[in-house]
């Protein structure tokens, strides 16, 4: 009833509501950061359900697993019942992997099909170069699997590229004529192994829906109404998906922000955007243009930076938020410090606003650059969480386990052959391993089946292999037959002891054994917590094939349950359509960010200060951007320049936390000063090219560009000393890092001039004056 819709609806402004309600038939939502286009999509979904559209009709596309299985429950919330369990919402590695194992037999692949992640395809790559006989160093295998990823993102099977003259000469070219033949001779392995790699699972859904029509139809009738959240980074493959489906009903809603853009590295073409237009007949175009997430100040500094670029649909974002604090910047000495100030300036914040450690989060542009970052956090003993190392499910323990689940499902996958067939080492070679690939190649077989004739046919292997080799046949089937009857827990501890896995980690006895068994153990508490899961869900068995299905999409968000409170740790590739009160954007310098390889061409540029303005965009209340002086890059120890993105923001919305007359702050001073002795910065005061030790002073290069970031800079300000005239014991302070505190003695003089002082957060610090950042209150 109409009073029921209008309070459904409240929590919507009117150009929201206006999506939302839209009647049948395509419509695009554009619109910037935080301005409600994932909400949107949540309503208009609930508001579907409402309108008595089955569920099962509902398709909803999302950029990860966690942020469907929110919004599932939001819906639940909204529409009540359990009836948004039957939504199909997920990635689109996941949706599609599903209607894969329903339907992925006419294209010849069994139900059980393997997911290979990776690193299984890079390992099989690997091998096959190997078998090749090629030169590992221009074959190289993690450029070649790249290679074919984005091949087969493009939808360029084996045969079109043996059709395709250019692609044969440019790997002709580079001296790779033989890449046709390893990409041909991967695809058969993958197919042979009943596997398929993450890029699969979109270019084999393409052509079950191009070959077979009556699948086609099957899912467009299924499927009646579809909506896309982060359209913008959409890839070729996933666009044909979706227009393929959509076809029939037409009734497709996609959201997303061209300005967010980030992925097309990995393939995302905004054309997809772009041509939704063309694509469909009487597109409704809505537009949101109220920020609900952020400050003024962070939204009107993101719209400064965003500016910057030529490519870009116009757009208007503004908020209703209050002002907020200015976006602070600071500047370090080095990339320890930087992760010291992140953690203490996290420190301060939590303690003062009485915040949980989620509220925090720190993005950066690699990997590499959490280390610094963990360090110091672990240092003041402040939870985090690294989202996008190396996963759980990445470790090796767990792929171990893994991998005898994965040969019970399906004993042809290969990859997970090769790798527990002599772990725990039980006597095969890997001269044996060999002998046996290649009589698979030879028959046709799978080295698994080959395994299994050894009694018929000789391979050149003689008794006790063959002995050993049979043994662990009759171990895998052993395990086969439990799997019919037993859920996925019971089957996993068995496997865990019988394989003898466990026992090699305990037998190592070193703390990382401990570690590696209670990877095990936590891997299977899970294991149990998904059985239990299941339980709830009507034709689900709670089998192992059901737990590896949920682990081969994994990713690392998925694993955040949410049940502890830790600092987020993420690259900003990650952190996309997330949102966190307190972000720091650490490594804001030249090379890194922007990123020296995406600063060839203006359309590489530009996406890299797109990366930028997704990051910012992901702050509510406070954003911090952090750079330094010195950082240490491949092994050594190089002069850094601030970000020319820093210069790209409006000076109104920013305040400098480190003027220059810091500069003169030194690693080995700081030990001195801080009685912290970070033996990195020792070691590396050194080897500073051309530079005397303890003289890590700005380049000439590095000033000019910073005073062009703030003009104030180039004032030389009075040394700080002045400022601290009339500090005596008894002084109440504060300081820029330690917070507010007491002075309990003063000694030394002039240089050396020191200050005893005990700070609020409990510890007593000595600071020499010279460099110290106090305020006297
Ligand atoms: P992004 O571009 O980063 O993905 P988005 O456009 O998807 O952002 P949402 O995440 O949907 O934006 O919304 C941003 C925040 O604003 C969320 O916390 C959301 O709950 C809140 N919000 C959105 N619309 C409203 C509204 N009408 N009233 C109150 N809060 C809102
Ligand atoms: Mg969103």
């Amino acid at each position: 009833n109409n009073s029921d819709q209008n309070t459904f609806l409240s929590v919507l402004n009117e150009a929201q509501k206006a999506p939302v309600l839209h009647k049948d038939g395509p419509l695009m939502v554009i619109a910037g950061a935080g301005s409600g286009k994932t909400r949107v999509l949540t309503y208009r979904i609930a508001h579907l359900m409402r309108q008595e559209v089955d569920p099962f009709n509902i398709l909803a596309l999302t950029f990860t697993n966690k942020a469907a299985r929110e919004m599932k429950k939001r819906i639940a919330e909204l529409v009540g019942g359990s009836e948004a369990k039957n939504l199909w919402m997920g990635t689109f590695h996941s949706v599609f992997a599903r209607l894969l194992r329903f339907d992925g037999d006419r294209l010849g692949y069994p139900s059980n099909f393997t997911i290979y992640d990776t690193q299984d395809s890079q390992r099989l790559i690997s091998s096959i170069i190997r078998e090749m006989g090629l030169d590992k160093d221009i074959y190289k295998y993690k450029q070649i699997q790249q290679r074919i990823s984005s091949y087969k993102n493009s939808l360029i099977t084996v045969k079109a590229y043996f059709q395709n003259p250019e692609l044969l000469e440019a790997d002709a070219m580079s001296k790779r004529p033989r890449l046709g033949e390893i990409y041909q001779n991967y695809v058969d392995r993958c197919f042979k192994a009943g596997a398929m790699d993450f890029d699969d699972l979109l270019l084999r859904t393409n052509e079950l829906l191009t070959r077979f029509p009556d699948v086609l139809m099957k899912y467009q009738d299924r499927f009646r109404y579809i909506l896309v959240d982060e359209y913008q980074d959409t890839n070729h493959s996933q666009y044909l998906i979706v227009r393929a489906l959509a076809d029939r009903y037409q009734n497709i809603c996609v959201v997303g922000d061209d300005a967010q853009s980030i992925y097309s590295f990995r393939g995302a073409n905004i054309d997809n955007i772009l041509n939704f237009q063309r694509d469909y007949d009487d597109v409704g175009m809505y537009r949101l243009e109220q920020n609900y997430r952020s400050t003024k100040n962070i939204v009107n500094a993101a719209n400064s930076i965003i500016a910057n670029n030529k490519n870009q649909l116009e757009k208007v974002v503004w908020t209703a938020n209050s002002e907020g604090n200015p976006i602070r910047i600071h500047r370090s000495p080095t990339d320890a410090e930087e992760g010291r100030y992140v953690a203490s300036s996290i420190f301060e914040h939590k303690m003062q606003q009485q915040l949980p450690n989620g509220s925090f989060a720190v993005l950066y542009r690699t990997n590499s650059q959490s280390r610094a970052i963990e360090d110091a956090l672990r240092k003041r003993d402040i939870p985090y969480r690294i989202y996008g190392g190396l996963s759980f499910y990445q470790r090796k323990e767990i792929k171990d386990v893994l991998a005898y689940l994965r040969l019970v499902i399906n004993p042809g996958d290969e990859e997970a052959l090769k790798r527990v067939i002599n772990y725990p080492a039980r006597g095969i070679g890997q001269a044996t391993v060999d002998k046996l690939v290649v009589a698979a190649n030879q028959t046709g077989k799978t080295v698994f089946e080959v395994m299994e004739s050894l009694g018929s046919t000789d391979i050149g292997i003689h008794a006790g292999g063959r002995r050993r080799l049979e043994d662990f046949v009759t171990m895998i089937k052993s395990y086969q037959v439990l799997d019919a009857t037993a859920d996925a827990f019971t089957l996993a501890e068995h496997v865990a002891k019988k394989s003898g896995l466990l026992q090699e980690f305990k037998k190592d006895g070193t703390p990382e054994g401990i570690a590696r068994m209670e990877n095990i153990e936590e891997l299977l508490n899970g294991i149990k917590d998904f059985v239990e899961g299941q339980k709830e869900i009507a034709d689900a068995r709670g089998d192992i094939s059901e737990f590896l299905e949920d682990v081969a999409l994994a990713t690392d968000l998925d694993m955040d349950k949410g049940d502890d409170d830790r600092v987020a740790l993420m690259t900003i590739h990650l952190a996309k359509g997330l949102e966190f009160p307190y972000v720091y954007i650490v490594g804001m310098e030249e090379d890194l960010f922007p990123s020296a390889m995406s600063m060839n061409t203006r359309s590489e540029l530009e996406e890299e200060r797109r990366l930028f303005y997704v990051a910012l965009t992901r702050a509510e209340t406070q954003a911090y951007l952090t750079y330094t002086q010195n950082r240490y890059r491949w092994g050594k120890l190089i002069d850094a320049e601030p970000s020319r993105f820093l210069q790209e923001i409006d000076e109104k919305y920013i305040e400098n936390l480190t003027p220059e007359d810091s500069y003169q702050f030194r690693p080995m001073l700081n030990a001195a000063i801080f009685g912290e002795v970070d033996k990195r910065n020792l070691r590396r005061e050194k080897p500073v090219a051309g530079k005397p030790p303890g003289q890590n002073q700005p380049t000439e290069k590095q000033l000019r560009r910073l005073r062009k970031i703030r003009p104030q800079l180039s004032q030389p300000s009075g040394s700080e000393g002045v400022s601290l005239e009339g500090l005596k014991e008894g002084s109440l302070v504060d300081h820029s890092r330690f917070g507010k505190g007491t002075v309990l003695k003063i000694e030394g003089i002039g240089n050396d001039k020191k200050a005893e002082i005990r700070f609020e957060r409990g510890d007593v610090k000595k600071l020499l004056l010279r460099f110290a950042k106090l305020q006297i209150l």
